[in-house]
């Protein structure tokens, strides 16, 4: 098994690209209507997205595979995840993974 796995990008849901900042709050509908037509339909059609940074455009993020890791890592992997505050989900599952080693006695 591989210690580093994929997953979608949680940023662009794997689109690898985000709606241009920008533009986050939207168009009130008087600025919509003053936009072209074109541009309008430039904007439906995603012309003005940009690259997500999360992922760097790949729509997909590396992160560790817990379950493939031995002990040594994972506790390593506690403290780098606590150390930078990071993604409390990750945390919480490995916890789990070390709860369940503790429970048969690895
Ligand atoms: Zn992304």
């Amino acid at each position: 098994m591989k210690k580093l796995k994929w997953v979608i990008c949680d940023c662009c849901e794997g689109n690898g690209k985000v709606e241009n900042p920008a533009f986050s709050n939207g168009f009130t509908s008087s600025e919509w209507h003053d936009m072209h037509d074109d541009e309008q339909a430039s904007y439906m059609a995603g012309d003005y997205d940009v690259e997500c940074q999360d992922c760097k455009g790949l729509g997909r993020v590396q992160v560790p595979n817990v379950a493939a890791m031995t002990f040594a890592e994972k506790r390593l992997l506690v403290v780098e995840r606590r150390e930078s505050r990071e993604e409390a989900r990750l945390d919480a599952e490995i916890d789990a993974e070390l709860a369940a080693e503790r429970h048969f006695g690895c």
